[in-house]
């Protein structure tokens, strides 16, 4: 069980089961909502359960041609992720509050990064989405 919550407290989740990826996510939409990018946790949407504040979760749309909504805590802002749309969760690591015991394995999205983030390491790089092999 890896649990997460909310800055604030009001929204708290649940996932279990193995999550299927841990990676970083450097879109625009993550650079303005997560400060320069997102460390997203991606699993099967049925093992992933909100256990308090489901009220308290407001979402941003998915941007043109974009699948992902983005879930934020309406009382203290923390950036979520997309807890519920489709097949798969992506939660934003961020609100993790126990270890995923996954790492990261890959940067997406780098083609929007800004030049004045370099990345550091030597994990994979995806131009836009990830593409699995
Ligand atoms: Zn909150
Ligand atoms: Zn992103």
């Amino acid at each position: 069980m890896i649990r997460g919550s909310c800055l604030c407290g009001a929204v708290k989740f649940e996932i279990s089961g193995e999550p299927s990826s841990l990676s970083y996510c450097h879109c625009s939409r993550c650079r303005k909502a997560a400060g320069i990018f997102s460390a997203v946790l991606i699993g099967n949407a049925s093992d992933l359960k909100v256990t308090q504040g489901e009220a308290f979760i407001q979402d941003h749309p998915p941007s043109a041609g974009g699948k992902h909504r983005r879930c934020f805590c309406n009382q203290c802002g923390t950036s979520l992720g997309d807890l519920h749309t489709g097949d798969i969760y992506v939660v934003a690591a961020s609100a993790l509050d126990d270890e995923p015991r996954i790492k990261p394995a890959f940067h997406m999205f780098v083609g929007s990064k800004p030049d004045w983030y370099e990345i550091n390491d030597d994990l994979k790089q995806f131009e836009g989405d990830y593409i699995p092999e």
